[in-house]
């Protein structure tokens, strides 16, 4: 049935809208199915209780190991048993709208997610791959935009449009292991830099793309497991790493669920000037964060917590704050990573000269940290750190709630509906 909007009662220039034409229903993706939802779908698609195991267990091959995007190449599940999947479930991936490449063979991908409802809008998410010699790590984003705000950050400046759903997180890593030949048998294509030998192009996954992942735990979880999962993707939770910005009450539950590595963007050693840089702090002070990486699952000199610190040009980048940074992390099995700041257009902050970065990283090492620098990569596709941010807005809430109206036949709120028609006449100028 198609609704048709007519705003003619309220403002007698104003065009029809008809929201039901603008909105075709995503099918459900399979890809982000834990094993247990897997059962439950095939449960729904009428295959008996006995096969229903040996079925998902040749699906999770196809999706993971093999990396199949449609199921007519699942040569060994009956045809039959494929079409029904084909008309409930997609295994489609995402558009990419852009793909830039740096000249240190940094990858950029511009993916995107399609609208799960006439209330949203399609939404553009940026994912990095990173090759070295001996790893491959791709940086993938957990949401678009961010709720935090760190002042130094370009993803702080883009307003939460939404969390993204574990499909879409995984989405990513299978985007780029079709890029980069990372499937068995396929070899790197031109143009794409990957580590040598043996060693498979994406070796590991930090999220450090958009978004806070603690924010999105459930999602995040869930996605991670299924990476992780020895017989799919198979990565290993030691090269699995997730990034925040210090959600004390959700880094206990972090390690306990999913047993992965755990980063900590520090970036200041006083509250004050952490309460300036990273907002949060003044919800979750520091000495809090600390505690609770002490008492992180599973932390040990095997599995230490990656503390990150930004290199801020006369801000945080003195000989006494590297001096407190060492003796803040004293007895906490710790990496440091000091990050050279990557400028963004329209940002207040240098980052810190050379030298200086040398200097602070010399007390750094002398307390016993082994290279603590990480060399800044794809800065010229605005790749790096903190560099990611996509044009995806909110819709915002009165065009949401007309929308929701007009679906359900009802009249719009003559506020919004003042609001729409203003809209449409300012974008048909
Ligand atoms: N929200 C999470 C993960 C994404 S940010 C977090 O904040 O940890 C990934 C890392 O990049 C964080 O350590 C973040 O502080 C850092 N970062 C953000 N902006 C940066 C910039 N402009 N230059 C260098 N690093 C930056
Ligand atoms: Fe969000 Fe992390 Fe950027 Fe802070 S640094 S605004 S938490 S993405």
């Amino acid at each position: 049935m198609s609704v048709t909007l007519d705003l003619a009662a309220h403002n007698s220039n104003a065009p029809t809208v008809d929201p039901a034409a603008l909105f075709a229903a995503p099918k459900q993706q399979l890809v982000g199915l834990d094993r247990a939802d897997l059962l439950e779908a095939l449960g729904s698609l009428g295959v008996p209780e006995k096969q229903r195991r040996m079925r998902a267990r040749q699906l999770w091959n196809w999706l993971y190991v093999r990396g199949v995007s449609d199921f007519d190449s699942m040569s060994n599940i009956a045809k039959d048993l494929r079409s029904r999947l084909a008309d409930a479930y997609s295994i489609e991936r995402p558009e990419i709208v852009a793909e830039q490449i740096s000249q240190d063979g940094t990858a950029k991908w511009l993916m995107r997610f399609p609208a799960s409802s006439p209330t949203e809008q399609p939404v553009d998410v940026e994912t990095v791959y990173i090759p070295e010699a001996d790893r491959g790590t791709l940086c993938v984003s957990s949401q678009v935009g961010c709720t935090l705000t760190c002042t130094f950050c370009h993803t702080g400046t883009q307003k939460l449009v939404r969390n993204l759903t574990a499909d879409e997180i995984l989405a990513q890593i299978l985007v780029a292991r079709d890029r980069l030949g990372d499937w068995p048998d396929q070899e790197t294509p031109a143009g794409m830099t990957a580590p040598a030998g043996d060693v498979r192009a994406i070796s590991n996954v930090v999220l450090m793309g958009m978004g806070e992942p603690l924010y999105n735990f459930d999602h995040v979880k869930k996605a991670l497991l299924i990476a992780s999962d020895g017989e799919g993707i198979s990565l290993s939770k030691r090269r699995i790493t997730l990034s925040t910005s210090g959600v004390v009450p959700q880094i206990e539950k972090c390690g306990a669920e999913t047993g992965v590595m755990l980063a900590i963007s520090l970036h200041a050693v006083r509250d004050e000037l952490r309460n300036e840089l990273v907002p949060l702090n003044k919800k979750y002070p520091i000495a809090e964060l600390l505690d609770a990486c002490r008492n992180y699952p599973g932390v040990s000199n095997a599995k230490r917590i990656t503390f990150e610190y930004v290199m801020l040009k006369g801000v945080n980048d003195s000989l006494a704050d590297a001096k407190e940074l060492v003796r803040l992390l004293k007895g906490i099995p710790a990496k440091i990573n000091l990050i050279p700041f990557n400028p963004w257009p329209g940002t207040r902050y240098d980052c810190s000269d050379w030298d200086q970065i040398e200097r602070f990283a010399d007390v750094v090492n002398r307390a016993g940290y082994a290279s603590p620098v990480r060399t800044p990569r794809g800065r010229d596709i605005l790749a790096a750190c903190g560099q990611l941010k996509s044009e995806s807005e909110r819709i915002p809430a009165w065009k949401k709630r007309a929308i929701s109206a007009a679906l359900a036949g009802e009249d719009m709120d003559t506020h919004d509906a003042a609001h729409l028609a203003a809209r449409s006449d300012a974008e048909a100028e």
